[in-house]
């Protein structure tokens, strides 16, 4: 059985083609700067033409939709109802949505006859308990808006910790881990028998952790200082919060390779805060979870930096606790949860 996954950003196409029998990876290809300024690929269209692909040898194609909202906990094969009910969502993921929706627009054109399957970042933190996932806001907000806490990043801590499972020799269904995705975004999740039971980041990819150029938790009221006594706009604050904080925010640099290297006061401090804010989040799911068996480190900076990896474990206080380096693979994820669709 053949399947490919398609995880489709404002600019960028990632594919991925798996022969399911083998879990091989047969194909992939990931097309970047589309539609920039003196990109030859305009269009994601021209993306996928662009791909050596027979669209009729597939049997379904998978595609990464970062928020599925309180309405899709499984991977769901999209119809016109399924798409207008992802689109519903994109005020609750603006930067993220419209791009995986157009991913699914431009392939269904090509393969008519192919089983479709979004499969949603939030899904795997959908059993959070309700204290871990309800804000302390009135409850009507809850309610009426549905503002909660949703998690993301859930293909890369579910794929990480079924790979734990396989390295600890153990079922997932015995194990509690704490599974840090640490790449340009980044989120910290804490998994008991299998099940996220609470994650750092929230309503949208935003709070928790420190990151490339998001801030992570602030105190809210400096939303309101901003624009009261500061006079920006929503967009502004938005653009700051989202795309101007972070590591970035702190010493004008975020690829961490560079941050390790630079003698600038500044980026030891961001790199410095940015460990702490881990190591807080290490400590209170040790809290929620009582026995860890493993910390799993995976993502860009968690698989590649044995030095930011040691600076988040110096203390004494994760002794004995099985440290486990995994290279996530979202795609074989997603493409693994369209299996458990058509096999249904
Ligand atoms: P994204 O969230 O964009 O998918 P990635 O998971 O690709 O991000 O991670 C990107 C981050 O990983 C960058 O900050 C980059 O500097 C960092 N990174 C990659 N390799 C290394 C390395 N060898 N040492 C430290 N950081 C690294």
């Amino acid at each position: 059985m053949k399947i490919a996954v398609i995880n489709s950003g404002s600019s960028s196409l990632k594919f991925k083609l798996f022969d399911m029998d083998t879990k091989e990876l047969i194909y992939s290809k990931l097309v970047e700067n589309i539609g920039e300024k003196n990109s030859k690929v305009k269009t994601h269209h021209e993306a996928l033409e662009s791909l050596d692909i027979d669209f009729s040898s597939l049997d379904a194609i998978g595609h990464r939709v970062v928020h599925g909202g309180d309405e899709f906990h499984m991977p769901t094969i999209v119809n016109d109802e399924v798409l207008k009910k992802i689109k519903n969502l994109i005020p609750l993921a603006p930067l993220h949505n419209p791009a995986n929706i157009e991913g699914i627009e431009v392939a269904c054109g090509y393969a008519l006859n192919i089983p479709q399957i979004a499969v949603f970042d939030t899904a795997f933190h959908f059993h959070m308990p309700r204290e871990a996932y309800l804000y302390a806001l009135p409850f009507e907000m809850y309610e009426k808006h549905k503002i909660r806490r949703y998690g993301f990043h859930g293909t890369s801590h579910s794929f990480v910790s079924k790979e734990s499972a396989k390295i600890l020799k153990k079922d997932l269904s015995e194990l509690n881990l704490i599974t840090l995705h640490l790449g340009n975004g980044a989120s910290a999740c804490a998994i008991q028998k299998g099940i996220s039971i609470d994650t750092s980041m929230g309503f949208t990819p935003l709070e928790g952790l420190v990151m490339g150029t998001r801030s992570g938790d602030i105190d809210p009221a400096i939303l309101i200082y901003l624009q009261k006594e500061l006079g920006l706009s929503v967009d502004e604050v938005d653009k700051i919060l989202n795309k101007k904080s972070g590591l970035l925010g702190i010493c004008g640099k975020n690829d961490v390779r560079e941050l390790i290297n630079s003698k600038d006061e500044k980026s030891k401090l961001a790199l410095d805060m940015m460990i702490r804010r881990v190591k807080k989040y290490i400590g209170s799911y040790m809290a929620l979870l009582g026995d860890v068996d493993a910390i799993v480190f995976t993502g860009g900076i968690g698989e590649n930096s044995d030095y930011i990896r040691d600076k988040i474990l110096d203390s004494a206080f994760f002794n004995g606790i099985k440290i486990l380096v995994i290279k996530t693979d979202e795609e074989l994820e997603i493409a693994n949860e369209c299996l458990r669709v058509l096999r249904v």
